[in-house]
């Protein structure tokens, strides 16, 4: 596996594999890897003729100083585990290395409603940092197909969005989320959850669940409060936001025939930890 630490050495390595006509896939991300990455890369060998992969913990997505701060990083067992999975190249960039000219954010997009709501609401300027990190990523790594997970339900439509501002041609592939087996959905923060938090944390797919089965059965303001009873009764558990909107769109569904095709997505702190899970609904 090649290791690119700088962008010119990327690009290099790149314009060999684009005169070759190969199809690149690509899968951004900040390390820490765990089952969820792994299937992405899977899905990339999978649909592509050789695979990228990046780590890289972008601080300008990071809304509190204290969560990059916490952020795990396993640079050495990354490694390892992307030269088993037989990953063409990593991209493993320093933050000067990306933002030679600083990290202010220079290109601000207009993605109207889906960067207003939930995350947007809740991580002023997350989308912005995540815009223009993946917007730089693309350039440099110049991808057919990018790989990325519904675990993020909101950043995927963002991104999507993004390659349409653009006018990129990129396929974006969104994949399913990777769960633990009691159903927690994967994620480099769980690692961060005390001995006594980690058995709490179920409980945010459980009430997307409940959420779910009570789909046209309940009114929707009254299965979103059993839902978020489930989480906060008796745990140390508190749920930022838990909204149902329009699959597409993410505008918010006051009532379940609102909309055709719904989501669920909701954040919820657990200690100092905070975890995002998500749903399809209809
Ligand atoms: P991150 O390293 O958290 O920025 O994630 C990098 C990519 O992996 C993003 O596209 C995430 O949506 C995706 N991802 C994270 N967790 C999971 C999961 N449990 N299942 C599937 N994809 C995931």
């Amino acid at each position: 596996m090649y290791i690119f630490p700088t962008v010119e050495s990327l690009q290099k390595w790149v314009k060999h594999q684009r005169k070759q006509n190969k199809i690149i896939g690509f899968v951004p991300t900040m390390g820490a890897l765990h089952a969820g990455h792994l299937s992405l890369i899977e899905q990339a060998k999978q649909q592509s003729d050789v695979c990228i992969v990046s780590i890289f913990v972008n601080p300008t997505q990071f809304n509190d100083p204290a969560d990059l701060e916490r952020y795990p990083r396993k640079d050495s067992e990354d490694i390892a585990q992307l030269k088993k999975q037989k990953v063409d190249a990593l991209f493993f960039p320093s933050v000067e290395e990306m933002y030679p000219e600083g990290t202010e954010i220079k290109k601000v997009y207009d993605f109207g409603n889906l960067a207003t709501v939930m995350e947007g609401e809740h991580r002023k300027g997350h989308f912005e940092g995540v815009a223009q990190v993946v917007n730089l990523l693309l350039e440099q790594t110049t991808p057919d197909k990018l790989f990325m997970g519904q675990k993020d339900y909101q950043q995927v439509a963002i991104i999507k969005q993004l390659i349409k501002l653009e006018e990129k041609n990129i396929e974006l592939i969104a994949c399913p989320t990777i769960r633990e087996i009691d159903g927690l959905a994967m994620s480099s923060r769980n690692a961060l959850l005390t001995e006594t938090e980690r058995p709490q944390a179920p409980k945010i797919q459980e009430a997307l669940q409940m959420l779910k089965a009570n789909y046209q059965k309940i009114l929707l303001t009254k299965a979103l409060k059993e839902a978020i009873a489930h989480i906060e009764t008796n745990t140390d558990m508190k749920v930022e936001y838990l909204t149902v909107s329009d699959a597409l769109t993410l505008e918010k569904a006051e009532k379940w025939d609102n909309f055709e095709n719904l989501v669920a997505c909701t954040a919820v702190h657990l200690g100092k930890v905070r975890l995002i899970d998500n749903i399809l609904i209809s």
